[in-house]
This record gives C-alpha cells, structure tokens and sequence, in this order.
C-alpha cells in the first residue's frame, strides 16, 4: 500500500468466527475506510473466507471507465497471472493491501448510491484479480443489489471456480478480459491458462448476465491474424451476453511500477499498435459480427 496511507485509531470491532479487534479509519488512498489492526495470519484467512474483511489497494470515482455511469472502482489485492503487459504489478500480492471491514464497503456504497442511480453508474470491482477475493466481492455486491445499484466485476475470469452460481447472479456487467485465443499464447501472456476465462463467460452467458470482453492487442504478442481469430470466435460464443469488445492498444503507462518494484519487465522495449494493425484487428472483430470499440 502507498506509503501516504496512514491511520487514527477510532472503535474496537469483533470480526465474526474472530477475535476482537482494534480498528483504524484509514486516510490516503484509502481515506475514511475502516480497517482493522494487527489481524494475524490465521485470523487474515478466516476473514477472508467469510468476507468479512477484504485486501484492498485502491479506490476512485470515475465515470465512463470501467462500466456504465458514474462508478465506485475498488481495485482489490491479490493477482494469480504475471501478465507481461500488467500496468498494475504493485497488486499482485494480496498482503500488500489494505484490510477493510465489509461493512465500511457497504457503507461506502450506500453513500452514493444516489450518484449511481442518477448516472446510471454504480460499483465495479476490479484488481489485481477481483475473483481473488469472492466472498468479500460477492457480499457487497449482494448488499449493492439490495439497494438497487448496478454491479459490475472486471476479472481474468482465470478462477472461475471461486465463483458459485448464486455469486453470478448478483454481478449486472462482467469486464472479462479474453487476452488471448489460444491456450499457447495465453501461457505466454499471462503464465496461467485461458480454459477458466471461456467457462465463466459461458456461465455469465447462461445466467444472461452482459458481458463486455477487453482485448489487449500488443504487436508480435497477441496480433496474430490466427489469435486474433480464435479471440473473436471465443467472444461469438457468449451470444447475446456480449454487449462488445474493447480492443486496448498496448501502451508503456505501467513501465515505472515494474521498475520500482524492481521486477524484470519482458516489454522493455515494446512499441504500441499502428492505427493499421489497430483497424486490421477491428475488422476482424467486425467480420464475425461483432461491435468493436
Ligand atoms: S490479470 Fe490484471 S492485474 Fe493480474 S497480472 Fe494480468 S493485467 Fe496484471
């Protein structure tokens, strides 16, 4: 967590299952959420089982970025994949984020659900991976469901089996990144497997939730015209779900974290897409029948 982040102890607070508790109201990047202190290792996996607690690294307000509306974007601790591209390699460890109370979440939500409903907006949890943390993520997309706010999980879908049915049915939009086609490239990519990623868009689709797919394009990684074809007859495959696909030209924005966090990073020196290989790829998607953003 950024080193800004600082604290004021306020209330003491019992964690269920869980000993008590001190508690602090976090400042910084994670300002006026509850959190609690000196949770111990067994005492971090029982909250995190129940969803009590959840790491988190961040939050913002924005609008039109990730889903519909005016959103609350949570990025949550904690990534399974290592993908080269990764702008956010400070989430990868779930240690290194914040613990706050699912009820200091909820409350969070509830104070702007008015924006949300007026703008159409509402809460996105994104990462790291987001399914990292399923009951955490879950429950306070149960709570926001209660309160009439639209939901929106932006996820690898790489562990889908975190994720029950009765989960689905309370994420409204899924952001499912489909980074690659195959399973050979998506090795490559991301280190991990693309098999999970098909299977949870094919259970959103049968739970006829929306889906909007993001596609990463990075010349000589994932622009194969073969890659790019086996991408969109995986999107094709989620029907009606499918709203669109995002195609996100790589981009360097992510290169000084890797370097202050001292990690080798495999795109150095990678260069982003042309306008030609970015309408190349676009019409790809078009000639499956696709709508491409
Ligand atoms: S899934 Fe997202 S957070 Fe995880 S490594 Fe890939 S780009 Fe980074």
């Amino acid at each position: 967590m950024s080193e800004a982040t600082q604290f004021r102890t306020t209330t003491r607070h019992m964690l269920k299952e869980s000993k008590e508790y001190a508690s602090q109201t976090l400042m910084g990047g994670l300002s006026g959420f509850e959190s609690p202190i000196g949770l111990d290792r067994r005492d971090r996996i029982k909250a995190l089982r129940s969803g009590d607690v959840g790491f988190v690294h961040s939050w913002d307000i924005n609008t039109s970025v990730d889903g519909p509306g005016t959103r609350m974007t949570v990025f949550m601790s904690g990534c399974p994949l290592r993908c080269q591209y990764c702008q956010n390699p400070d989430t990868w460890k779930m240690r290194d984020g914040q613990p706050v109370y699912l009820d200091a979440m909820i409350k969070k939500v509830d104070r702007y659900k008015d924006l949300f409903k007026a703008t159409g907006g509402g809460i996105t949890f994104s990462g790291g991976e987001s399914m990292m943390q399923p009951a955490f993520v879950s429950r306070v997309f149960h709570a926001a469901k209660e309160m009439g706010v639209h939901t929106c999980l932006d996820t690898s879908g790489f562990l889908n089996a975190n994720y029950t049915d009765e989960m689905i049915d309370d994420i409204d939009l899924c952001l499912l990144d489909v980074k690659s086609g195959n399973e050979e490239t998506y090795k490559k990519v991301t280190g991990g497997t693309l098999a999970p990623t098909i299977e949870f868009g094919h259970r959103l689709r049968d739970r006829g939730k929306k889906i909007w797919v993001r596609f990463v394009l990075v010349p000589g990684l994932t622009d194969s015209e073969e890659n790019v074809d086996e991408v969109a007859r995986i999107c094709k495959s989620f029907g009606d779900s499918l709203e669109h696909v995002d195609v996100l030209g790589f981009h360097q924005l992510g290169r000084p974290k890797w370097h202050e966090l001292r990690i080798p990073y495999p795109l150095e020196n990678q260069k982003g897409p042309s306008a030609k290989l970015r309408e190349r790829v676009a019409n790809q998607f078009k000639d499956y029948g696709l709508t491409v953003y």
